[in-house]
């Protein structure tokens, strides 16, 4: 089959900001081919199975040139491929989208375009300026700072200074300077509201705003550097009332996720949304036991009355992996009941069409046991990781109860050391680090050395059982009021 280029817009960075087209494109894109613009946290959409191309700048390298990327797109379409190619903002503006679907519609290969929104909008807006006003803007003029090597701006400043409308520069970083002087030679006035914006809509964003005359110092002073807008216009007066990104509450704060990547998701997101700086860090990976003829057996002797018992998702997953290995579905449980040891297993059993009968109070294992201890009349197993707290089985076994412990998933401490972590810690660089289990808080500090100096960090932890684990190696800990990753975010807050 023919394969296709779909050339998409990925936005200023932010990955909110990214199409619902785009995204679509992207999850079925076989192979992505992007470049240097593309933020980290939209890379992170690429779905595994993707091959990823990078044909950005990479530290000491040069960028792939742009004939050779035309080249890669064409032969990846011809081999019959779904090929996405990922470019920061709008792929039509500054981003010689053009020039590469001239050489696909010259081999006749097959290619479409999803708009993106544009950096010289969005970082704008992030940063509180509208771009045109009915009040002092009736037009937006978006320019190129970049010059070729060694050449003079090829810009005629003259009728933009005429037009009297909104002024964006993108790449024009290098050329602030000679802008700046250019625009003051050809008759603005040099108390024009004017700014810069780095790192648009990332977390990283800062924005500087000055008179236009003053400008290029006040740039310098605060090290302003690429991707960054220069914007000019009495627009840019208006950030100081409209600036709203700087002002969500966690805006500026650095967070380390630890939880397994495929449940750092919610987490993340909730915590970008307060403007988090968000680092994503598996520090643990669990895997079901499987096949599990403690399991099985016990599946195949439920009856009316037992319990199941969960305390998490991976324990959920991996019950219903093996009840559905067993040729078995959901009305095998009949009359079983099911407790759950909070929301996050509850929502697992929910994916799974199941509710659960039982979440107790306080999510942790000594009261998950104490109100099994209560309502159980039957049989309890309890389907939990292989190092489960002790907490739960003891609270059953004072109280008589007929229980069963099988452990059906393992944790992981796979990963690998990381001194860079460890210095950007002692560097004080992370505000905090987020803890969803013991576990965690073993598999963060097996990655970093159990000597590192956490002084300058707050873990923020889910419950009081992972509070003691971050203590016994000194990091200072803020506890959850609940077991809920609401809770925990909260923290964060404080
Ligand atoms: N196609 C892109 C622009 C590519 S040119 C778009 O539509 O946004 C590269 C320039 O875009 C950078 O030099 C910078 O001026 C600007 N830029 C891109 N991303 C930016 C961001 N997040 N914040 C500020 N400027 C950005």
């Amino acid at each position: 089959m023919a394969g296709k280029v779909t050339l998409v817009g990925a936005g200023p960075g932010d990955p909110g900001l990214m199409t619902v087209k785009g995204l679509r494109a992207l999850r079925d894109a076989e192979v992505v081919v992007y470049d240097r613009l593309v933020s980290p946290a939209v890379l992170a959409l690429i779905p595994a199975g993707a091959r990823r191309i990078d044909v950005g700048k990479q530290a000491g390298r040069h960028p792939v040139p742009q004939h050779r990327i035309n080249q890669i797109l064409l032969e990846e379409a011809r081999a019959g491929h779904s090929v996405v190619r990922l470019k920061g903002g709008d792929p039509f503006v500054f981003g010689r989208g053009g020039e590469e679907l001239e050489t696909l519609a010259q081999a006749g290969a097959a290619f479409e375009e999803v708009p993106g929104v544009t950096s010289a909008v969005a970082a704008a807006a992030y940063a509180g300026i509208p771009v045109t006003h009915r009040r002092c803007a009736s037009s937006l003029h978006i320019i190129t700072g970049h010059a070729r090597e060694g050449a003079a701006l090829d810009i005629d400043f003259e009728a933009l200074v005429r037009a009297g409308g909104t002024l964006v520069f993108l790449m024009g970083v290098t050329a602030l300077p000679v802008i700046v002087r250019e625009l003051l030679a050809a008759g603005m006035d040099g108390r024009t509201p004017a700014a810069m914006v780095e790192n648009g809509t990332l977390p990283s964003q800062r924005r500087c705003g000055a008179a236009l005359e003053d400008l290029p110092a006040r740039a310098a002073e605060m090290g302003i550097r690429s991707p960054a807008l220069i914007i000019v216009g009495e627009v840019c007066a208006l950030a100081q009332r409209l600036c709203w990104f700087e002002g969500l509450p966690l805006c500026g704060k650095r967070v380390l996720v630890t939880r397994p990547e495929d449940r750092a998701g919610t987490l993340s997101e909730k915590l970008r949304a307060l403007g988090a700086d968000v680092t994503e860090f598996p520090c643990i990976r669990t895997e079901a036991i499987l096949p599990c003829p403690a399991m099985e057996s016990a599946l195949e002797r439920l009856g009316a009355g037992m319990w199941l018992g969960f305390t998490s998702a991976a324990g959920v997953e991996a019950f219903w992996t093996c009840l559905r290995g067993m040729g078995r579905d959901a009305r095998t449980l009949g009359g079983v009941k099911l407790a759950a040891v909070g929301p996050a297993a509850g929502k697992a059993l929910e994916a799974c069409g199941l509710a659960a009968d039982l979440i107790p109070e306080v999510y942790d294992a000594a009261h998950m046991g104490a109100a099994l201890a209560k309502e159980a009349a039957g049989k309890v197993l309890l389907l939990r990781a292989e190092e489960g707290s002790p907490a739960l089985t003891d609270a059953l076994a004072a109280a008589g109860a007929d229980f069963e412990d099988i452990p059906v998933y393992r944790t992981l401490y796979d990963n690998p050391c990381s001194v860079r972590l460890r210095e950007e810690l002692e560097a004080g660089e992370f505000d905090y680090v987020t803890f969803t289990s013991a576990s965690t808080v073993k598999g963060f500090v097996s990655a970093v050395g159990a000597d590192a100096d956490f002084r300058r960090v707050v873990g923020l932890c889910i419950g009081e059982q992972t509070a003691g684990e971050a203590r016994k190696y000194g990091i200072p800990v803020r506890v959850a009021e609940k077991a809920a990753i609401d809770a925990l975010v909260k923290l964060a807050e404080e």
